[in-house]
C-alpha cells in the first residue's frame, strides 16, 4: 500500500541533516509492505522522512519508535528493532501493519544513537590522523564492536572495541602519539564536525569511490563530512557535531596483522571507555582479593600459582604410582590365596588411580596360572555433593566377567560400562553413587572375597 507523498531519500533524511533529533519528530506513513523473510518482522514501512537511522557507512541500524497519538485513548507505541536501507529508502521494520497517511511521531533509541555516533565519529578522526604525513598509515576497512547479537546477547568488556584496517603496521611509539593527538583534538583542541550535501549537479570532482553500488547518485545526495579543515570524507552515517564529543578514545598497543601487511588496530571511543574501566576494575578489583596482592604482584602471583599446580601434579603421580604398587602386592597376595581380590578407594578413588592399579598388575596377571576374579572400584566427589564413581572387573574368563558385572549392576543403580566379553578387562562408571550404595558394594565384596 502507498500514499501520494514522496518520500525524503536516503543521504538527505532528517537523521543525516540532524543527528540529535531523539523524538518528537512528526511525519506519515508512505507505504506499508508485507515482509517475504522469515526472519524480519512483519511488515516493512516507509515513512515521509525519519530520524532513525539505516545501517551504512559502517554505522549499524538505530533502533526506536513509531508513536500513533490517539485522541480516544492511550498512545500506541510500536517498536522498531531495524531499519534497512533499500537503495534511496529507509525501510522501518514492525510487526504491526500501520496504513499510508497514518501520522506517526518518531522517536529513536537515544543512548545506542550517541555511542554508535561516538564510536563512528571517534573512526573518522583517528584514520584522518593516521593518514597525515606524521604516520601515513591508511584505512582501508573498519569495524563497530559492542554490538550485542542473538549468539552474544551479553558483552564482555573487550567486545567493546571497535578496529580500523590499516595498510601497515604501527609502532608502539607511533599508537601512543597518535594516541595524544587524538585526544588532544577531542579536549584541548576540539574542532567542529560539519556535513556537506551535495546534489547530483554538484558532484563532479568529488570521490565518491565508497558509496555502496545500489546507491543511485544521479538521484541521491553525495554527502561528505568535515572535521575542521583536518579532513574531508563521504559518508552516509550520522556523526556528531564537533570532536569534544567523542568524549575520549581509548587504542589499544596490540594489533592484529590480516591480509599479509595489512593491522586491524583496536579503539574504542565515549562512554564506552568509562564503561570499559569501570567493569576491568571490578575484575581487577575480584582478581586482587582471590590473589590478595596488589595489580603489581598479579603476574608474579599466577606464575606462583601455576608452580605451585604443577608440582602438585607431579607429587599426586608420585604417590599414585606408590599406592599402586603397594595395592598391586596386596591384590596379589590375595590371588595367590583364592583367586580372588577387590580394592575399594572412598572419595579421592579416581579412574586415573584404578588404571595405575590396571598396568602394575597387567603384567604379573599374564603370568598368573589360576583363574583370577578382581574387581576395582573407587568414588569421587562425596565432599562436594556429586559422587561419582569408576569400576574395572578383571578375569581370564569373559563369563566370570559378565556374572559379576551382573551382580554389581544389581547393587549400583547407576552403573554403565563394558568390555572383556573373552575375559581381560571390563571398564565401566557409576554416574550417581550414594553412600548406601557404597556399603552395600562394601558388603557384597567382602563376601566375595571369602566366598
Ligand atoms: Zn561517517
Amino acid at each position: 500500500m502507498t500514499s501520494d507523498n514522496k518520500p525524503t531519500v536516503v543521504g538527505a533524511l532528517a537523521c543525516q541533516r540532524d543527528s540529535f533529533l531523539f523524538k518528537g519528530f512528526e511525519t506519515e506513513v508512505v507505504s506499508c509492505n508485507e515482509n517475504k523473510s522469515k526472519d524480519k518482522p512483519k511488515y516493512e514501512i516507509e515513512l515521509k522522512d525519519t530520524i532513525l537511522f539505516p545501517e551504512g557507512g559502517g554505522q549499524p541500524s538505530d533502533s526506536g519508535f513509531l508513536k500513533i497519538v490517539k485522541t480516544d485513548g492511550e498512545d500506541e507505541l510500536i517498536p522498531v528493532p531495524f531499519i534497512s536501507r533499500k537503495g534511496l529508502h529507509a525501510m522501518h521494520h514492525v510487526d504491526v501493519e500501520i496504513q499510508p497517511g497514518t501520522k506517526v511521531e518518531v522517536i529513536v533509541d537515544e543512548l545506542k544513537r550517541v555511542d554508535y555516533m561516538q564510536q563512528h565519529s571517534g573512526q573518522h578522526l583517528l584514520s584522518a590522523i593516521l593518514e597525515t604525513s606524521d604516520f601515513n598509515a591508511k584505512t582501508v576497512g573498519w569495524s563497530m564492536g559492542g554490538i550485542p547479537t542473538s549468539k552474544k546477547p551479553i558483552l564482555e568488556p573487550s567486545d567493546y572495541f571497535n578496529y580500523i584496517e590499516i595498510d601497515r603496521k604501527l609502532s608502539v611509539e607511533d599508537i601512543t602519539r597518535a594516541s595524544k593527538i587524538v585526544n588532544d583534538i577531542i579536549s584541548m583542541k576540539p574542532l567542529p564536525i560539519s556535513v556537506v550535501e551535495r546534489t547530483p549537479d554538484m558532484q563532479d570532482g568529488v570521490d565518491s569511490s565508497k558509496v555502496p553500488e545500489d546507491y543511485d547518485l544521479e538521484k541521491g545526495i553525495l554527502r561528505t563530512i568535515h572535521i575542521g579543515e583536518i579532513d574531508s570524507n563521504p559518508c552516509c552515517g550520522t556523526h556528531l557535531n564537533s570532536t569534544s564529543q567523542i568524549e575520549s578514545i581509548l587504542i589499544l598497543p596490540n594489533q592484529t596483522s590480516v591480509r599479509g601487511t595489512n593491522s586491524r588496530l583496536y579503539f574504542m571511543c565515549g562512554n564506552r571507555v568509562r564503561d570499559y574501566a569501570q567493569q576491568t576494575n571490578e575484575i581487577i578489583s575480584t582478581v586482587k582479593s582471590l590473589l590478595s596482592c596488589n595489580e603489581s604482584s598479579i603476574d608474579e602471583k599466577i606464575t606462583k600459582l601455576k608452580e605451585q599446580v604443577h608440582q602438585s601434579g607431579k607429587r599426586e603421580q608420585f604417590w599414585i604410582k606408590e599406592l599402586a604398587s603397594y595395592e598391586t602386592a596386596k591384590i596379589m597376595n590375595s590371588l595367590n590365596k583364592n583367586g580372588k581380590a577387590y580394592l575399594l578407594k572412598d572419595e579421592f578413588g579416581s579412574l586415573e588411580f584404578l588404571l595405575q592399579v590396571f598396568k602394575e598388575l597387567s603384567p604379573q596377571l599374564k603370568i598368573f596360572d589360576k583363574p583370577y576374579q578382581i574387581v576395582l572400584c573407587g568414588r569421587e566427589g562425596v565432599q562436594t555433593g556429586n559422587p561419582v564413581g569408576s569400576l574395572i572387573i578383571l578375569s581370564e574368563s569373559g563369563e566370570t566377567i559378565a556374572n559379576i558385572s551382573k551382580k554389581l549392576s544389581a547393587l549400583l543403580a547407576n552403573m554403565k560400562g563394558g568390555g572383556g566379553k573373552n575375559g581381560g578387562k571390563w571398564q565401566g562408571k557409576i554416574t550417581k553413587f550414594t553412600d548406601i550404595e557404597w556399603e552395600a558394594l562394601t558388603i557384597h565384596l567382602e563376601k566375595f572375597n571369602t566366598e
